[in-house]
């Protein structure tokens, strides 16, 4: 297989050829920056490169081949960091304004645990400003598009991530889910996108959204990958209060078992209404599939799902207002350049560092916590939050997993849901409800439309169940047999 060939595949066919000295890492990196240079000034998935730091870990990683040194399962495998996760040295931007020049002055902890696991970082990935959004044209930057049809967004708010391993500029990625994030871009690009339960991986050094619910996770080809990157990043921190005290373990660990017993709930409220036929065919077809597999099919009812784009929209945004309230032109970032006194250098730099979506979020979020809405707004949310985390306890006691579409439809075109935030919104139908509930939720590509954009299946499992939820996901994977390799890309 050449050169060219090979970035586009999985990382165990990668590694298969550095340990057979068919490729250097080095040359691997070099590979993947020679599509960056071809493809990226149309696809827009980096804000900045990473050069010298992706080759000096590539060459270590060399040299422990030549010296026939043990080498982490992942070691010189090309990875795509979101840009709200700090890489210590390097711009950190969120992709807003206000953190433009910022550079981090440490790193994150899963950004730590790459490092310790030499996996060369290609570039730091474009994103909706400070995570906000569905369709990646929340960047203060550039929009992103997406790999498989150009005029298509790649889905947000990790649609750099997830556009880099679609387009061959990474073979996997790190994403932010905090509603969302990894799986929408994951599913509008024809990749796995899992987020993992709450508190499995270290929030430290990630740029907050929203705490209660943002988590870090990969975006892969495969479902193999997914589960070996999640083995990188997983584990307790003590830097994080939130973080679980959990053995990590292993996740590829029964990855292959056989599904014969293993019970999958639909979700009735998610699979039928509203649905683009041809995801409500997939769907069918993924229910069919599991059943020849001797999985036993359980219609499950979650009538709260109605709330829960509210419920989710109340709560990030309350978060968000608070956590962006330290960006305030004082400690770093942008500082306005025309202000007279302390409250209009505040005010100022606030409104000229923030974009659009933003400011609508920390409007949205302030409004909710005011004293006098409290108790109608936030506190409600927060009581229906805890009732749609009942509904999943209760379906966890009857089934293994839920499946579900990742989202009714597939990627739509670039700039038709700008101008109307509520139908953005409602993408997230599907996704929203595993970050309020913290269970892990993947996306798992199976087949594309009749425009051939990737359609993708959901699978949530109860909190801590990942190595369960990666296995049925990889039993799908085996019987789809999806190809995510995209041809117009390879040609270039
Ligand atoms: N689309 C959702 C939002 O805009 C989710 C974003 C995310 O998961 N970071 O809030």
């Amino acid at each position: 297989m050449n050169i060219k060939e090979l970035i586009s595949k999985s990382s165990s066919e990668q590694r298969k050829a550095l340990l057979n000295k068919e490729v250097s890492a080095q040359e691997l990196v070099n590979a993947v920056y020679d599509k960056v240079d071809a493809v990226d000034s149309e696809i827009g998935a980096y804000n900045s490169l990473t050069k010298d730091f992706a080759l000096e870990t590539a060459k270590k990683v060399d040299e422990k081949i030549k010296n026939g040194e043990d080498l982490p399962p992942l070691a010189g495998i090309p990875l795509a960091l979101k840009d709200n996760i700090n890489l210590k040295s390097y711009p950190t931007t969120a992709s807003s304004k206000i953190l433009e020049n910022f550079i981090s002055p440490y790193d994150a902890t899963a950004t730590q645990k790459l490092k310790a696991n030499l996996i060369p970082i290609i570039g730091k990935a474009n994103m909706d400003e400070f995570a906000m959004g569905s369709s990646n044209e929340n960047s203060a930057f550039k929009i992103v598009r997406n790999p498989w049809n150009l005029k298509k967004v790649p889905g947000g708010s990790s649609g750099g991530s997830a556009a880099a391993v679609a387009a061959g500029e990474a073979t996997m990625a790190l994403g932010s889910d905090t509603g969302g994030s990894i799986r929408l871009p994951a599913s509008y690009c024809g990749l796995v996108g899992l987020k993992p339960t709450y508190g499995r991986v270290s929030r430290y050094g990630l740029i907050a959204f929203a705490s209660s619910l943002d988590q870090i996770g990969p975006i892969t080809r495969t479902v193999e990958d997914a589960a070996l990157l999640l083995n990188v990043i997983a584990g307790h921190d003590e830097k994080d209060s939130t973080s679980l005290n959990q053995p990590a373990g292993d996740f590829t660990e029964g990855l292959k078992n056989d599904l014969k017993g293993v019970k999958i709930g639909y979700i009735k409220e998610l699979c039928s209404e509203g649905l683009n036929p041809e995801v409500e065919a997939a769907v069918k077809k993924s229910l069919d599939d599991y059943k020849s597999m001797g999985a036993e099919i359980i219609e499950i009812s979650l009538p709260l799902i109605k709330y829960s784009i509210a419920v989710y929209y109340i709560i990030a945004t309350a978060e968000a207002s608070s956590n962006l309230a330290r960006f305030d032109g004082v400690k770093y970032g942008y500082r306005t350049k025309n202000a007279q006194n302390l409250y209009e250098m505040y005010v100022k730099t606030r409104a000229e560092g923030f974009g659009d979506e933003v400011k609508r979020r920390i409007m949205l979020g302030t409004y909710a916590l005011s004293s006098g809405y409290y108790d109608a707004y936030y506190k409600k949310a927060q009581q229906l939050r805890r009732l749609v985390k009942n509904d999943f306890d209760n379906a966890f006691k009857k089934v293994d997993v839920l499946l579900s579409p990742t989202c009714p439809h597939t990627a739509f075109d670039i700039g038709s849901k700008i101008e109307d935030p509520l139908s953005m919104y409602l993408t997230d139908i599907a996704t929203i409800t595993a970050n309020l509930a913290g269970i892990p939720a993947i996306n798992v590509p199976v087949t594309v439309d009749k425009t051939g954009m990737p359609i993708g299946v959901q699978l949530q499992a109860d909190c801590l169940k990942e190595n369960k939820l990666l296995n049925v996901a990889f039993k799908l994977e085996e019987a789809v047999q999806f190809n995510y390799s995209i041809p117009s890309m390879s040609q270039v």
